[in-house]
């Protein structure tokens, strides 16, 4: 597959952390590539990314660096993904939303707002014959508790376990709670039934979307979820038809706002918000095995790509791998309180390169 970029960036501290632990930080600036990591341990770690942003970064260059190049080849027809990780609080929502995702500072605006806006001006600059359609999806978190119950009697007693399960919702329509995901010869992998929204402006995008993330909120509320840990998906399906050629030409570009990647025992979680974590975190070790998987090793295609271990992996089949562009922003606190998470984020992007 081409290159994964890997990305760190690091958020200003937050007031809470400084109250609490000062201004002291974890890492040492080298330069826009490399920091080192001070671990307590170890002594310095030396990190190298494609791009390092800190604290002072402008959402603007995250976007230029990381999305730019996807967004372009998405108009022509090749598959792409954008992922955030890193634990809770990391700044992986900002990253991918701003503040809120219809912000007018163009300063704040995140990556998805920065993305349509490129999206509909390449389709609206471009020239020809070709016409162009742009489609919405929204699909959310990755773990269900209680769908199935299972009682059953041992020496006379009754026991009852849930299985979680490993499901999407559609978050433009909460009735669709269970997305199926399938794969076809014609269209790869398809999401079996899920809302596509067609938008002609940006302005009508963000709208759309904003009501997803309205109707993620109601979601969270509706299923009484024990955490909210969860995966968003953004998937913006772009057709090109080519009347000359005779043919369409469709890329799929999926932004992955991914569940904090925090360890579970430190939350102290017990009973369904554990059971809800394990599936969490299993997805996302999923996600770290086939990202690893793919960049071990340039004849991947003779390896075996574990994609079928997690939905998140699967639904994002067509858009890892082979010619797919790839992009990963490894979301940190600067705090030396939260150097522990940090060091696993960038653990986690460093195996990924
Ligand atoms: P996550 O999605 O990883 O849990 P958030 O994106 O919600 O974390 O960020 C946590 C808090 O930090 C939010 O209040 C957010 O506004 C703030 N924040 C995150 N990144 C930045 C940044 N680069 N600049 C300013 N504030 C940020
Ligand atoms: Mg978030």
């Amino acid at each position: 597959m081409s290159k994964v970029v890997v990305c760190a960036r690091f958020r200003p501290l937050s007031s809470n952390e400084v109250r609490d632990h000062g201004n002291g930080v974890s890492i040492q600036r080298i330069d826009d590539e490399s920091f080192n990591f001070k671990d307590e341990k170890d002594g310095d770690l030396l990190f190298s990314f494609d791009r390092v942003f800190y604290e002072d970064s402008a959402q603007s260059n995250v976007c230029e660096f990381l999305a730019s190049p996807i967004v372009r080849d998405a108009v022509n027809g090749t598959n792409g993904t954008i992922i955030t990780y890193g634990q809770t609080g990391a700044g992986k929502t900002y990253s991918m939303e701003g503040p809120s995702i219809t912000e007018c500072d163009d300063q704040k605006r995140g990556l998805i707002p920065r993305v349509i806006g490129g999206l509909f001006e390449i389709i609206n600059s471009s020239y020809g014959s070709t016409t162009y359609s742009v489609k919405l999806s929204m699909v959310y978190r990755f773990s269900n508790s209680c769908r199935l119950r299972f009682t059953w009697r041992k020496l006379g007693r009754y026991h009852s376990t849930a299985i979680f399960f490993d499901v999407g919702m559609d978050l433009f329509d909460l009735s669709k709670d269970n997305i199926q995901i399938k794969e076809s010869k014609s269209q790869g992998i398809i999401l079996s039934g899920v809302t596509e929204i067609p938008v002609l402006e940006p302005a009508e995008a963000l709208q759309v979307l904003s009501k997803g993330i309205t109707n993620r909120a109601v979601g969270e509320t509706q299923m009484n979820m024990a955490s909210s840990r969860s995966h968003c998906v953004y998937i913006f399906t772009v057709q090109q038809e080519l009347p000359v050629q005779k043919r369409t030409e469709t890329g799929k570009l999926f932004l992955v706002d991914l569940a904090g990647s925090e360890k579970v025992g430190k939350t102290g979680a017990e009973g369904k918000l554990l059971e809800e974590a394990k599936t969490i975190n299993k997805s996302l070790s999923a996600l770290g095995k086939v990202v690893y998987a793919l960049t071990s090793s340039p004849q991947s295609k003779l390896n075996h790509i574990p994609y079928r271990d997690s939905k998140l992996t699967r639904m994002l089949q067509d858009a890892l791998g082979g010619s797919c562009r790839m992009a990963l922003l490894c979301c940190c606190s600067l705090s030396p309180s939260n150097a522990s998470e940090t060091l696993s984020t960038l653990r986690f992007g460093a195996r990924a390169q």
